[in-house]
């Protein structure tokens, strides 16, 4: 009987390599939790308490509950978690603010959590300010508060520093002044997907740092802190950093195309070489009220307002409404921003973003096409923002520097089962903008930040001439693809053939 001899020796070896394997498993990453509860973190399993407000996602369209939430307290426990759970070829997803619209942030296995890495140190000398990866921009502002200082951070003030910043990030009041997010990093501190921890700055790990700055969260490693520039307002000589802050509005107007146009007209002639004028433009056209709001600010003294403005102003169609403030940042959320927010949000979203050189006649009656039919529950705001010579250092992984627009609108619903509708008037809408900017061009890409998990051709549309050199970056850092998920950039040994749509439970 030697053949059955055989078997069972097999069976006993198998059966004794799986004890073995579960064994060391279990043990290595129940080491890993004492080790981060020891240390002042957290382990969150789906019982806890705390679960369901750790784990919930700005989005409810997106929501994903993964099976763990480990969220360490110091740097030392975020390398641990990764070098064990690497060499237990356990998937994680890096979690910061939790706004990405794509849901990257979470996914049903194991969620690296910054929650408690919430350190913010401002260098007033050095005008600096670092970061650590769980604080969001509200907590940087309050630091900032009753300084002349700010930093680029987001207009809605719960979205988390990281994300913000590897996407680009844009203030659709600052940038024009003083760059986008991505432009004022001086440093990066990282943990690569083996444990070790790195960083990135111009003359440490250069590539790195150039592909961090726009490549996208979530890519080439867990980012831990990072230093960005701070700037003075002195230019408007208003105290507490304030700027012209003012609001134009025309309301059920006959010819919007009349209004936009004339605006069109005034960046060109204007706003395009003066970059103290930014501007943030929300459009809705509904049957019964129809608006075009346009929010914007001047980075320079009262006198030199009216002379630049005027003549636009006093165009036909004249605005129905017209105000201006001198307001901080923190006012400037307080009214453009979502500062109060229920989190996660009761309304069901998507976004759509369209990077484009400029604004064509067919684009415009695409732009004030009327709200989709109001029987489909979909509701949608028009939001454009200006972004002409926004982009302060070219030699980023941010390949928009020739852009003026994102043309970005959002729509929203409430019933999960309108999920598929309400993406299907999203993308049929931006399909419609593509085509009517097709013969001219005029649209080059899709913002990062916005990510739309139903983009067909994303890897150009986010990245275009960058792709090649983003995947080469990555070989290098990430070489096994660790960092993986559905839109993310694979190393050259890799096939980017993640199904978009593998992990969303939405449709
Ligand atoms: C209401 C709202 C308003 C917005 N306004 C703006 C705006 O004005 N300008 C703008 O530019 N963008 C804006 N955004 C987009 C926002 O910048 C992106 O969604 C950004 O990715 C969110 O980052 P987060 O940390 O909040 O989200 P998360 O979902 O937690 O993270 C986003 C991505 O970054 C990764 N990530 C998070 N932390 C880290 C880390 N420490 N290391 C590496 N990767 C990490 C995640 O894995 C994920 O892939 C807005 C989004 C919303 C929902």
């Amino acid at each position: 009987m030697p053949g059955s001899s055989i078997r069972l020796g097999l069976i006993v070896i198998l059966t004794l390599s799986t004890f073995y394997i579960i064994g060391t498993k279990g043990d290595s990453l129940s080491d890993l939790e004492s080790t981060i509860i020891t240390h002042g973190g957290q382990v969150l399993r789906v019982t806890d308490p705390q679960y369901k407000k750790a784990a919930g996602l700005w989005n409810p369209a997106i929501q994903i509950w993964p099976s763990l939430i480990l969220r360490p307290a110091i740097y030392d426990d975020v390398a641990l978690a990764l070098s064990t759970l690497y060499s237990l070829n356990a998937p994680v997803r890096i979690m910061g603010g939790r706004h990405s619209y794509g849901a990257y942030c979470s996914h049903e296995g194991v969620v690296l959590d910054s929650a408690l890495l919430k350190n913010i140190i401002i260098n007033w000398q050095d005008q600096t300010v670092t970061m650590q990866a769980g604080v969001i921009w509200s907590e940087v502002y309050t630091a900032l508060e009753g300084s002349e200082y700010v930093v680029i951070g987001g207009l809605c003030p719960t979205v988390g520093v990281v994300g913000y910043t590897m996407g680009g990030g844009y203030n659709s009041m600052y940038t024009r002044s003083f760059g986008l997010a991505s432009d004022n990093v001086l440093s990066f501190t990282v943990a690569l997907y083996n444990g070790s921890i790195t960083t990135a700055s111009s003359t440490i790990n250069p590539d790195l740092y150039w592909a961090l700055r726009g490549g996208g969260g979530g890519n080439f490693g867990y980012v831990l802190e990072m230093t960005h520039k701070i700037h003075q307002i002195n230019a408007t000589k208003l105290p507490f950093g304030q700027l012209l802050f003012f609001n134009v509005t025309w309301v059920n107007h006959g010819d919007f195309t009349a209004v936009l146009r004339n605006w069109l007209t005034f960046l060109k002639e204007v706003a395009d070489v003066d970059t103290r004028i930014s501007f943030d433009v929300i459009v809705i056209v509904a049957p019964e009220n129809s608006i075009v709001m346009m929010y914007g600010s001047f980075n320079g003294p009262q006198a030199d307002f009216n002379p630049v403005f005027d003549p636009w102003l006093s165009k036909n169609p004249k605005p129905d409404f017209f105000n201006m403030q001198n307001y901080t940042l923190t006012d400037i959320i307080r009214v453009v921003g979502v500062p109060n927010n229920p989190f996660p949000t009761e309304q069901r979203q998507h976004i759509v973003s369209a990077m484009a050189i400029n604004i064509t006649d067919a684009m415009l009656d695409v732009i004030l096409e009327p709200q989709p039919n109001s029987t489909s529950g979909v509701f949608q705001v028009m939001d454009i923002i200006y972004l002409h010579n926004s982009n302060k250092d070219k030699n980023t992984a941010w390949p928009f520097s020739d852009i003026s627009f994102d043309i970005a609108p959002g729509f929203v619903w409430s019933k999960a089962e309108d999920d598929p509708l309400a993406i299907d008037v999203s993308e049929r809408w931006l399909q419609r903008l593509r085509n009517a900017a097709a013969p001219t061009q005029s649209i080059v890409g899709a913002y990062l930040n916005y990510i739309d998990p139903y983009l067909p051709d994303w890897q150009t549309m986010y990245y275009r001439n960058h792709w090649e050199r983003l995947r080469e970056i990555n070989t290098k850092w990430d070489p096994t693809w660790y960092f993986r998920f559905p839109q993310g950039i694979p190393p050259n040994n890799q096939r980017s053939n993640m199904k978009t749509l593998k992990n969303m439970k939405m449709i």
